[in-house]
């Protein structure tokens, strides 16, 4: 694989590297090695790396910043996409000047910035969520009642067929958390935003973002939420469920749930995956055996973890 993956790299703009450790392009810090990470610099990038992996019979997967997921210890034998750095691109009033393209790779809180700073309105409340935007469109990430779904006008993907295609936003099927594009790369997204003053979207953000750094652990390593909130109407969130529990503060290894947000389960230093795996499955007990509530995992499992 490495002989015809540099083969390949002679024909990237991008960059590949071998044996490279996932714990680096997680905001867990935790991970194994990815037989090859893939850096590319395009859609064309893209499309290059999807085909050889077809040919070569090698597994594939599309990562962003690494902050929804949990990658197992054994790592990822296959190809790593990083969609980050190098297809960070914006470009504004592509049709009129309240819609804007930007390249999967470009970092959400970024966009919220600079969107708000242009007086533009539906993504600022997102500032705190720590993903790119190919990241967020896959996961419908969302915060205070703002989510990816409201604002995106189409999604440009490369599918397994390595053909580019464009999705308008009507045909997602987005749900909470979840767009259900699967087996695809995201590679840029085109979004129609709303009107309002800066000054007023920069007090939303402050306001949100203060809200934010009060309720969750920001100086731990951590994916965020790790569980989906029960879905339907009176139901309790997972935090409040896991907090009622007394859950706050269990601990497996170097994996705890957090003292600070009950659905936060954070690294304290050096913890591995199955530290993390040990706990979400110990909260998943004492929930279910508590309050007969399932949860479902909102944290992507990558490796060997995915079968767990
Ligand atoms: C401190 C903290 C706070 C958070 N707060 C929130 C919050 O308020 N709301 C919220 O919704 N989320 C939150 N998250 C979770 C996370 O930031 C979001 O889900 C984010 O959108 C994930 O983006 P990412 O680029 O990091 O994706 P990754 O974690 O890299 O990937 C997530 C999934 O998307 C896939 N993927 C990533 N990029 C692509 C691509 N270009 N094409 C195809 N598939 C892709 C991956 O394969 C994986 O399945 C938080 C995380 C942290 C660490």
């Amino acid at each position: 694989m490495v002989d015809s993956l540099q083969k390949l790299a002679l024909r990237l703009r991008g960059t590949v590297e071998f044996d490279v450790p996932l714990a680096r392009y997680t905001t867990y810090r935790i991970g194994g090695p990815a037989a090859a990470l893939v850096i590319p610099e395009s859609t064309e990038d893209v499309v290059e790396v999807l085909k050889f992996c077809n040919d070569a019979a090698i597994p594939s997967l599309a990562l962003g910043h690494g902050s929804n997921v949990l990658v197992s210890d054994a790592g990822f034998a296959g190809v790593v996409v990083r969609v980050g750095k190098g297809m960070d691109w914006l470009e504004e009033g592509v049709d009129g000047p309240e819609v804007w393209q930007a390249g999967a790779g470009v970092p959400t809180p970024r966009l919220a910035r600079i969107t708000a700073r242009a007086g533009l309105s539906g993504i600022q409340r997102l500032i705190g969520v720590p993903g790119t935007v190919g990241g967020g469109v896959v996961m419908n990430a969302g915060a205070h009642r703002q989510n990816f779904s409201q604002t995106v006008r189409s999604v440009e993907i490369v599918d397994s067929d390595w053909k580019v295609r464009t999705i308008a936003g009507s045909e997602i099927q987005w749900r909470y958390r979840s767009s259900g594009i699967e087996n695809a790369i995201v590679t840029a997204a085109t979004f129609e935003f709303g009107r309002a003053d800066p000054n007023v979207l920069e007090r939303d953000i402050q306001r949100h973002f203060e809200w934010r750094r009060k309720g969750t652990p920001f100086d731990e390593p951590c994916c965020g939420s790790v569980f989906l909130n029960p879905q339907g109407a009176g139901q309790h969130s997972a935090g409040q469920l896991i907090d009622a529990a007394g859950l706050k503060g269990f601990r497996v290894g170097a994996a705890q749930v957090s003292q600070k947000h009950a659905n936060y389960i954070v690294n304290l230093g050096g913890a591995t995956a199955s530290d993390v795996k040990a706990v979400i499955d110990g909260v998943r007990e004492r929930v279910l055996a508590g309050f007969g509530v399932e949860l479902q995992l909102e944290v992507r499992l990558i490796g060997d973890e995915e079968q767990a």
